[in-house]
Order: C-alpha cells, then structure tokens, then sequence
C-alpha cells in the first residue's frame, strides 16, 4: 500500500487538519527521513499552501480547525497543529489552544525541530540586531495592544525573564501580570 493510499485510510479521506475533502495529499512532516506515515499527513491543497508558505497564513478563520485536529490521536498531525499554533501564537485564541496542547517530551522536541526558519539556530534580535536569550529584559520601543488581554501595554514598559519561543520573531514575557506574546522587532535588550 503506498503511502497515500495509507494515509487517505487513516483519515477517513479527509484533509487531517481541517477535514476538507478536496484536493488531498501528502505532506511529509519536515525533518523527513523517507516515506513513513508515522511522520506524514494527508493535507488539502488550502492547508499545504500556508504550511509550506506559498500562500499567506490565514489568521482569521482557516486554523480554528486545530481545534479539533489538535486532539488527533495520530502525533504527527498534533505535532503539525503545534507547529501551526505556533506561527499564529500572535493571536490570542492560537495561544490559548497552544497553552491546553500538551505533548509529552519526545513529540515536544520533534514539533520544534522543523528545521525551517523557526528553527534554533536562527537568533532572535532585538529592534537593534542584538541577540537576545532566555533571561534577558527588554523595553517596549512602542505601545502594544495585547488581544484578548485588553489593555494596552506602554512604550518604554520593561520585561523581564523573557523566554524565546521556536518563532525567532516572538518573545514571551509577563506584561501586567499576564503572559503574552511580544514581536522581537518591538524590544531593546536592558540591562
Ligand atoms: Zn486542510
């Protein structure tokens, strides 16, 4: 049985992300190591485009299908709903699901070695290129409106014990006593 055909019987013949029944293929999870349905999805065309970034990530409306597809029993579609929820974790309801997501060590590390440009070994830089790591603070360089938290978080606001995430592009920090999000390109390292 190839692959597909594998795949197509796991799925009910339905896109494993977001049930669609159009236009259905197989996306090997990246880092692949050759033709294995433990790491593979069968994906529609919609899905497959914004995964594999030749069409913009719809924030809006398209990814609440992780939803459901996050509670797969299948760990490489929980590991590719992770993946998703992390490029969208800007938006407070992508956050919300990633924070009830709970993968166990091994799937954890898999999710987060996606060898792309989330991957470790691109650093994530301050509005000034400086690198910053786990630990550091940094100020606002202007005000922020925090979704779902509903305030506003001021210029010139410090946060401190950042943590990085696998997004070069996304810090997180505490602002007002609540965890959120914060865009690197908007920080300066403090000291
Ligand atoms: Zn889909």
């Amino acid at each position: 049985m190839s692959l597909q055909q594998t795949l197509t019987e796991r799925s009910n013949h339905k896109c494993e992300l977001c049930t669609s029944p159009q236009d259905l293929s197989v996306y090997e999870i990246p880092p692949t190591d050759g033709a294995n349905s433990d790491k593979a999805i069968l994906v529609c065309e919609t899905c497959k485009g914004q995964i594999e970034g030749q069409t913009e990530l719809d924030a809006g409306h398209h990814w609440r299908c992780l939803n459901d597809s996050m509670w797969s029993q299948v760990p490489a579609v929980q590991v590719m709903a992770w993946r998703m929820l992390n490029r969208l974790s800007t938006e407070g309801w992508a956050q919300d699901m990633l924070d009830m997501l709970y993968l166990d060590d091994e799937m954890l590390e898999w999710a987060k070695a996606d060898g792309g440009s989330n991957s470790d070994d691109e650093p994530t830089l301050d509005s000034n290129g400086a690198v910053l790591n786990a630990g550091d603070n940094v100020t606002l360089i202007k005000d922020l409106v925090v979704k779902g938290a509903n305030f506003t978080a001021k210029r010139g606001t410090i946060v401190r014990n950042i943590s990085l995430t696998s997004n070069p592009e996304h810090i997180e920090g505490r602002v007002n006593g609540t965890r959120i999000v914060l865009l690197s390109c908007y920080l300066k390292k403090s000291n």
